[in-house]
């Protein structure tokens, strides 16, 4: 009997001056409407376990990066919600874009589970292209690096079990080794879908996002999106400011956490 999990989705950062042409792949006859993103990380909690998948970006990242307006700290929003960021066992980095990474120093207690293929990629010749480096804070890669060194990166390979009611997917698509997370909740499988789906509307009319390293697999990736989740409102975008308008927002942090499940 797995004890089910509660799922909060933590926004700590923001761009409202965004339009869609940043966002959709191929052509887009609306590119310049406004289409704001949002910046999140989530949290899975039971008496047994705490898992928190992804590490956002820090305040200095938006600040160099600009057009970023930062929140509140995810670290700050989990102690407001009871949940001492020491206490965190496992951080599951869905991929290694800077907007998932910047905050894995944080938790130095926690074991760090990534996909082989994506530590790889970042790690390889291909990194360094123009195009291709801006994703990633090259810090945030070499103290996974270091991390690995340390013993403390779980490097996995496909599907894996974190903890029992918590398993991790490999989808790639928008990066080699993109995964996404199924939890087990008392309203039943909530699939973090990260950048498998950053807004509702790539999931839902199987629109993909304009970042892509391999087209198929985004397009597989809606479906195993489909397949994992117990119901389609249990799939979690990664970047729709409407997450959260369709989840309850937990009381006294509102903008900030919704109660997933
Ligand atoms: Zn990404």
């Amino acid at each position: 009997m797995i004890e089910p999990f509660r799922v909060y989705a933590l926004r700590f950062a923001h761009r409202e001056a965004s339009v869609r042409g940043e966002h959709f792949y191929g052509h887009d006859p609306c590119a310049l409407d406004a289409y704001p993103i949002s910046y999140y990380v989530w949290l899975a909690v039971s008496d047994a376990h705490a898992v928190l998948v992804d590490a956002g970006f820090t305040p200095g990242t938006a600040a160099r990066r600009g057009g970023r307006d930062y929140l509140r700290s995810p670290m700050d929003t989990m102690r407001a919600l009871g949940v001492d960021p020491d206490r965190i066992e496992h951080l599951v980095l869905s991929h290694l874009h800077y907007d998932h990474t910047g905050h894995v120093a944080d938790f130095p207690r926690a074991r760090i589970v990534v996909q082989e293929a994506e530590l790889a990629f970042w790690t390889s010749r291909h990194a360094a292209r123009p195009g291709i480096a801006h994703f990633v804070e090259p810090a945030d890669v070499a103290h996974l690096v270091e991390q690995n060194f340390a013993g403390q990166v779980r490097q996995v390979d496909g599907e894996h079990e974190v903890v029992p009611g918590v398993t991790v997917h490999r989808v790639g698509g928008h990066t080699p080794g993109l995964q996404v997370v199924r939890i087990a909740t008392a309203a039943g499988h909530v699939v973090l879908a990260a950048d498998a789906s950053h807004f509702y509307e790539n999931v839902e009319r199987g629109q993909p996002y304009g970042v892509v390293t391999f087209l198929p697999a985004m397009y597989d990736a809606f479906d195993t999106l489909a397949t994992l989740a117990s119901e389609p409102e249990l799939v979690v975008p990664g970047h729709d400011p409407a997450v959260l308008d369709r989840f309850p927002a937990v009381p006294g942090l509102e903008g900030l956490a919704v109660r997933v499940a």
